[in-house]
């Protein structure tokens, strides 16, 4: 038994919607919080839960503050949204959390919800993208800092070449982190055409 398990079972969850005990989001407050949306951002097809906003805000914000239960079930929610949509084939890649933020939650919320799609829709998950060091961005200028492709870099281009990827993150808002994603895998030979996210804002 795990500790987190020992943990709920000493403390059941409080629903982050309604307050009623039993699930960190009860099964109610899920639908009513989540409406599958399509959209594009900077020619990715994105597929998503709902808006970001109220219940479902909260429920992304505990989970970046280190609510794993919260996580398991903002993963069945991305699942949800994103089924029938990965092509087949495709390898699933997560847009990475910012590493500073990653290492004082001890763990990559992205590359968590991407191994879930990975596991129910059949496909392999590579963590193939890192975003670049702010010390390495030091010293250039602000224009070049903000460059699309300067965030990322691809970790494996060997393994993306001649692939089709579908991006998973949590929240998509312009669409400009999507597009430096893409533009990175596509500069190593993938097609990235298919995003899976949990929500718009
Ligand atoms: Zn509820």
């Amino acid at each position: 038994m795990w500790i987190s398990d020992v943990f709920s079972t000493l403390f059941p969850a409080i629903c982050l919607g309604c307050g009623r005990t039993g699930a960190p989001l009860c099964v109610a407050c899920t639908e009513r919080t989540t409406r599958p949306n399509k959209m594009d951002r900077a020619g990715v097809r994105v597929r998503c839960a709902g808006r970001y906003a109220g219940t479902l805000r909260r429920a992304i914000l505990a989970y970046k503050r280190g609510r794993r239960d919260v996580g398991d079930v903002l993963a069945q929610i991305v699942v949800a949204a994103g089924a029938d949509f990965a092509p087949a084939g495709a390898i699933v890649v997560p847009v990475p959390t910012v590493a500073s933020r990653r290492r004082v939650r001890g763990f990559d919320q992205s590359a968590r919800l991407a191994r879930a799609c990975g596991d129910a829709f059949g496909l392999p998950v590579l963590l193939a993208l890192q975003p670049i060091a702010r010390d390495a961005q030091r010293g250039r200028d602000r224009a070049t800092r903000l460059r699309a492709r300067g965030r990322f870099r691809c970790a494996a281009p060997d393994l993306v070449a001649g692939t089709r990827v579908v991006l998973v993150d949590d929240v998509v808002t312009t669409g400009a982190t999507l597009r430096d994603c893409a533009a990175t895998l596509r500069a190593c030979g993938a097609r990235v055409e298919h995003a899976i996210v949990i929500a718009y804002a």
